[in-house]
């Protein structure tokens, strides 16, 4: 995520500035240093494409009991072995096969889950223009006709980059924190759902994302699509790295407060307080489109960030290898325990809005 910067890739460069073009404030085009104005005139241009939230987002949790019975069911276990396979593709860049590679072998994770017979869990890859990776979607939801509106969604991005390798950007990188760890975070949230045997109330999707290093590819063309196709979502909830804690330092969460909307960050902040058991550091800032909430944040979405650490502790050498090639983003220094916090703290967010009944918004 960190070092994922959006001027590396001249096409993204161009559609934002393409979408920051629409706005009539002028002085959007003032990039990083004018972030706040960049997002809050993009979005005021892009909530005229994505319908709002059909209902108002609780600011607690209610579900407790129900949402309590499944984050007791995620297992570190489980978690470690899905993660460690998912970095030993040589790479999981966005423009090779083993990229590709990675990609189907997490549709094929989602295919082999178990699932009770009163719901449906769909998956498919969805191909972007001009990349050769896609991205994976997966969605559960009830068989049973509801009255309830709207989607929960949640995310990781799963590419890789490789910066200073011989080989090129593209080259190998096991990149176990960014972002393996967050890849497999979502998978087992959605694990422990259809393994035992939640009934979604509104549908539930969980993506994983390609090319994000290079420029949000995956991201960016989902989340416009779906406002484009007037898809009503309650909130996105996006995680990068999780599963790196500095030594010396605590276990926490990181909330991120740009690019996110305030109703999905102060609902996502009492999900970390009820079920995450770590503490949590307030209004962290990237200050400029640096993973994929910015998509569905641009495209006129709620949006919630939950990050590994605050901003100063996180992994320092992510999209790095050494000059020789050897890898710095290893699987050793991935504390499994946190990254479980963040199925624990997925599991709650998409459990909590996938049930919440709160009254429609007066329209
Ligand atoms: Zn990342």
């Amino acid at each position: 995520m960190k070092v994922m910067c959006w001027i590396r890739n001249l096409k993204y460069q161009i559609a934002l500035l393409v979408l920051l073009s629409l706005c009539s404030c002028s002085t959007a085009l003032h990039l990083k240093p004018a972030s706040h104005m960049i997002h809050e005139s993009t979005r005021k241009q892009q909530q005229q494409i994505a319908p709002p939230s059909p209902v108002e987002l609780p600011s607690r949790p209610t579900n407790q009991p129900i949402v309590g019975s499944f984050i007791s069911k995620i297992d570190v276990n489980h978690l470690a072995i899905w993660l460690k396979n998912l970095t030993l593709f040589p790479d999981r860049y966005y423009q090779s096969q083993n990229g590709v590679r990675a990609a189907q072998w997490i549709e094929n994770a989602i295919q082999s889950l178990p699932v009770p017979s009163d719901a449906k869990l769909t998956t498919k890859l969805v191909h972007h223009r001009d990349i050769l990776q896609p991205s994976v979607i997966a969605r559960y939801e009830s068989k049973i006709p509801t009255t309830l509106k709207g989607i929960v969604i949640t995310g990781s991005h799963f590419d890789t980059y490789a910066k200073n390798s011989p080989q090129g950007v593209g080259g190998p990188n096991p990149a176990a924190d960014d972002c393996a760890s967050g890849s497999a975070a979502v998978f087992e949230a959605l694990r422990v759902l259809t393994t035992n045997g939640f009934i979604p109330g509104r549908p539930i999707e969980f993506h994983w994302y390609a090319g994000e290093e290079e420029g949000l590819y995956g991201s960016l063309d989902i989340a416009n699509t779906y406002a484009a196709k007037g898809i009503e979502v309650l909130s996105y909830l996006n995680l990068d790295q999780s599963g790196y804690v500095k030594p010396g330092t605590r276990p926490e969460v990181g909330i991120y407060t740009d690019y996110t909307t305030s109703a999905a960050t102060k609902f996502l902040s009492s999900i970390v307080s009820t079920y995450s058991g770590l503490p949590q550091v307030g209004s962290q800032v990237c200050g400029y489109a640096c993973t994929d909430n910015a998509s569905w944040f641009l495209a006129g979405y709620n949006t919630a960030m939950a990050f590994e650490s605050q901003d100063g502790n996180s992994f320092p050498h992510n999209d790095e290898v050494h000059s020789d090639g050897s890898p710095l983003d290893t699987l050793n220094l991935i504390n499994m325990t946190h990254v479980s916090a963040f199925a624990k703290i997925t599991t709650g967010f998409v459990v909590e809005l996938s049930l919440t009944n709160t009254s429609s918004k007066e329209k």
